[in-house]
């Protein structure tokens, strides 16, 4: 035993540089693998892989959601081809039919309880949106390059029913919709992004004390550019640095001038 310790010892690097070429002999790789399978698969290893993950749900969970990150097309090209047997198409038909016929009441409940609790509803979704708002980008962009036509008729067939919908979210949300005119503004007078957002104007107006920069009142302020989108010579953009809280009335007053423009002409007036 102590001799072939030391032999180990003294053979290390050799050692090792031969187990590697053994591993790589045709066929041991899956010996190996195929001993390693079996093994995990005998009973009383299944038993404590099983109890194993009986107790530690949240590990389990997480190692089911890495695999699922992976192997997502794989997961869904899957998923695709099972939904295509004959049997498993007959029997999902079956069980809408099913659920239709038996329990008419289910689509009514779930109805009811999402009028119920509707705040609840929109809450769920905003915040799901607000957490994953690249990812549905991403998605909504590559469903319009793949669904033109798709879009177009659908548009095309729900024209009222848009516009009404438009109609209502600008009134609900008049600062984004406001926004998106002054982006258009910008866009038009070939200004630099990046553009500023609602959450932008909303953070910088609450650092500078959610006041007017020019008069300090408060009250609704409005986003105004430092360097007009007007004056073209001096390179404006719609980036939120060049963005300053400004009552409605001191920026209508500004007109084209710049802030420091603006506030040499109200030190003059006073
Ligand atoms: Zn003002």
């Amino acid at each position: 035993m102590a001799a072939r310790r030391d032999y180990q010892g003294r053979h290390r690097e050799e050692i090792a540089i031969r187990t590697a070429a053994y591993r790589q002999r045709p066929g041991v790789r899956e010996r190996t693998r195929a001993r390693v399978r079996e093994y995990a698969h005998r009973p009383e290893r299944l038993a404590v892989k099983r109890q194993y993950e009986r107790d530690h749900p949240e590990q389990r969970a997480a190692a089911r959601k890495r695999y699922r990150e992976l192997h997502h097309d794989e997961i869904a090209a899957k998923a695709v081809v099972y939904r295509q047997r004959p049997a498993v198409k007959e029997q999902t038909r079956a069980l809408q039919r099913k659920k239709k016929r038996v329990r008419p009441g289910i689509g009514a409940y779930q109805k009811k309880w999402r009028e119920k609790n509707l705040q609840r509803v929109l809450a769920k979704g905003t915040a799901y949106r607000a957490t994953n708002r690249a990812t549905l980008a991403a998605k909504s962009r590559k469903y319009a390059a793949t669904h033109a036509d798709q879009i177009a008729a659908f548009r095309e067939a729900n024209r009222e029913r848009l516009n009404k919908a438009s109609n209502l979210s600008r009134k609900l949300h008049p600062d984004a919709q406001r926004n998106a005119n002054t982006k258009r503004r910008a866009r038009k007078a070939g200004a630099e992004g990046p553009h500023f957002g609602v959450a932008d104007f909303r953070a910088k107006a609450a650092a500078m004390g959610n006041v007017c920069v020019y008069c300090g009142k408060s009250g609704p302020l409005v986003a105004d550019h430092d360097i007009p989108l007007a004056r073209k010579e001096l390179h404006p953009t719609n980036d939120i640095g060049n963005i300053l809280p400004a009552c409605s009335s001191c920026n209508s007053r500004k007109k084209d001038r710049t802030a420091q423009e603006f506030r040499a002409l109200l030190a003059r007036q006073h």
